[in-house]
């Protein structure tokens, strides 16, 4: 993590309107923003990813905290949304046409491909290439638009080369798009490696609290505005000036919150793989080696979002070593300071959507690793109960 990036993420609010010397950014709580005359009511709203006219366009707060975002990912403008799928909603509608194909490279986030799979019927076609190393330029089809890709991937967190997919992609003239959420602007930077476009939920690491919804689209500035227009303000998934707050306020302490989930993370990671009931251990510091070039050109560092698999996965055991957990809590969403443990394992298809019988993924908060490990502890001694 560079110091310029720290700056970015504590620097003073120095956005329109402030009053000198405030060490938070005014929150713009107002829906429209009258003009001195009609004119120039007019010459503002025919420009009004330019202008603040209207809260479901731009608002100031919100800006405030696109200008950080834009300048964490050294993209040239960003787009904020209400959440993140808020955000992909709006890059797959607001980009595609009918007859058009999209290829998803790795394991991608559900809801990611259950809207992909609704955008069939307007005519938009994907294909899923969920092997991360597998051979991309297979997959691409003369119609193909866009391909999207998260790294690491949801899940089961293997990594993708990304140069090597935004060169070959730029080659044949088609947009890629990278969901960033997992390692955050702080650990890896997509657009410096070729990709087009960062999508982001702002929900997990970048707010960081477990109390605000949030989503962003960063890339060039002619993409984005063909975004806002399209993507942003006709499906009106519009970040408001209150939440942009509350995501400011989380951006403010990312990077020591990051270091501590990195800590932690390889701390439990260094567990996990020395228990003789555990089969295997996905996350980026388990499955590669730190000089490896995959690793070191891509990663600054590693968040804490981290899954195992049990040996003889069953939905009773898997239930079994999470009800046991107190300090890790069963929920949905990760990134949050506290930590949560899920699985995709159900009880009528043992193997869920990923395949894996045992699979539980775990998000490492910030409490002590030590009481961490002790949870975890609880949980293996549950199995041998
Ligand atoms: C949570 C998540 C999303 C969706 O974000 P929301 O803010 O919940 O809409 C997208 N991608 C990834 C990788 C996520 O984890």
């Amino acid at each position: 993590m560079n110091d310029t990036d720290r700056q970015i993420c504590t620097g003073p609010w120095d956005g329109p309107g402030s009053e000198p010397g405030a060490v938070a950014p005014p929150i713009y709580q107002t829906s429209l923003f009258a003009k001195p005359s009609f004119a120039e009511f007019v010459r503002q709203q025919a420009a009004e990813h330019e202008n603040f006219v209207y809260s479901r366009g731009s608002n100031p707060t919100v800006a405030f905290l696109e200008e950080r975002l834009a300048l964490l990912e050294r993209g040239e403008t960003a787009k904020c949304f209400a959440s993140g799928m808020g955000a992909i909603g709006a890059v797959l509608a607001g980009l595609l046409r009918s007859g058009e194909h999209v290829l998803f490279v790795n394991t991608i986030y559900g809801p990611t491909l259950e809207l992909a799979d609704h955008l069939e019927r307007f005519g938009i076609e994907h294909t899923v290439l969920a092997d991360p190393a597998g051979d991309v330029a297979e997959h691409i089809r003369a119609n193909t638009a866009l391909i999207y890709v998260e790294s690491p991937g949801t899940m089961l967190m293997k990594v993708v080369d990304l140069p090597g997919l935004a060169a070959l992609a730029r080659e044949r003239g088609i947009r890629t798009v990278m969901d960033n959420t997992w390692s955050t602007p702080l650990f890896q930077k997509p657009l410096a490696a070729g990709v087009d476009l960062v999508v982001h939920s702002l929900t997990k690491y970048i707010g960081g609290h477990s109390d605000v919804l949030g989503g962003a689209v960063i890339g060039s500035r002619n993409t984005v505005d063909e975004l806002f227009h399209r993507g942003h303000q006709l499906f009106g998934a519009v970040m408001s000036a209150l939440e942009a707050s509350l995501v400011l306020r989380g951006l403010r302490t990312l990077p020591v919150r990051m270091e501590q989930h990195q800590h932690n993370a390889l701390r439990v990671i260094d567990y996990l793989r020395a228990r003789s009931e555990v089969l295997a251990v996905h996350h980026p510091h388990a499955e590669h080696d730190p000089d490896e070039e995959l690793i070191t050109t891509q990663f600054s560092g590693f968040s804490g979002l981290v899954s195992f698999e049990l040996r003889q996965g069953t939905f009773e055991r898997v239930s079994r070593f999470v009800d046991a957990l107190t300090l890790f809590r069963i929920g949905p969403s990760w990134g949050g300071y506290e930590s949560l443990v899920t699985s995709p394992v159900r009880p009528d298809d043992e193997s869920g959507p990923v395949s894996r019988p045992g699979l539980i993924r775990l998000s490492v908060g910030l409490e002590g690793a030590r009481s961490q490990l002790e949870d975890l502890d609880r949980g293996f001694a549950a199995l041998a109960g």
